[in-house]
């Protein structure tokens, strides 16, 4: 069973993830953007895990919620918003159980990437974030490793992938040959998801 414990560790791996990794994101959107998504990383997960340290809250549902919360307001851009949703919507889809299986995450995860879907108004190709987190959610099925893996694979897919949504899509063909920031930053946390739980 995974308890709030185990979430409020997940977000820490995650801010530590974003923040080594933060040129390398911010080098990736000055390719195809507007050079900002480590600076908007760091400081969205900087404030995630000063709140949570704050006043650690007691189920999985509430961390990530909280956490929504912060980067919804502290995250400028369009990932802010996206993540923000990505975060409340799971933390609200585990409702309020002091702990929860991982099947349980891998179903509300899979709701938390809809609703990114939705707002953003993205699918699978259009170079987004998505094109990590649709195949990390259904492989979270599977395990975290594999979740791992799949938001890796599908980062590394969106290179030769040209952008339809998001500042990158401004650069129409242009955007060919280029990782996508936010898939490296979604398969980051993914990542961060399964150093937790080894
Ligand atoms: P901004 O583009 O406002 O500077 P960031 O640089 O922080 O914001 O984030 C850019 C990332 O956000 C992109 O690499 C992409 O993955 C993601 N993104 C942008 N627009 C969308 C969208 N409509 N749906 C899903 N993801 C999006
Ligand atoms: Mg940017
Ligand atoms: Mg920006």
């Amino acid at each position: 069973m995974l308890d709030a414990d185990f979430f409020h560790r997940w977000m820490t791996a995650a801010a530590a993830l974003v923040s080594r990794e933060a040129d390398h994101l911010t080098e990736l959107d000055s390719a195809i953007g507007d050079a900002d998504h480590g600076s908007n990383m760091e400081r969205g997960f900087a404030a995630v895990t000063a709140a949570l340290g704050k006043e650690p809250p007691q189920t999985p549902g509430a961390v990530l919620v909280l956490a929504g919360r912060q980067l919804i307001s502290t995250v400028g851009g369009a990932s802010g918003p996206l993540y923000g949703t990505l975060l409340r919507r799971t933390g609200k889809s585990l409702g309020d159980a002091s702990a929860v299986t991982p099947e349980q995450l891998a179903e509300a995860l899979g709701a938390g990437v809809a609703s990114v879907a939705q707002l953003g108004g993205a699918q699978a190709g259009d170079k987004t974030m998505l094109d990590a987190l649709l195949p990390a959610a259904e492989a979270l099925g599977t395990s975290f490793e594999a979740a791992k893996e799949a938001a890796e694979a599908g980062a590394l897919a969106t290179v030769p992938m040209q952008a339809r949504k998001g500042r990158a899509s401004y650069l129409g063909e242009r955007s060919i040959g280029h990782k996508d920031p936010g898939a490296m930053s979604s398969a980051l946390l993914v990542a961060a998801l399964a150093e937790t739980g080894a």
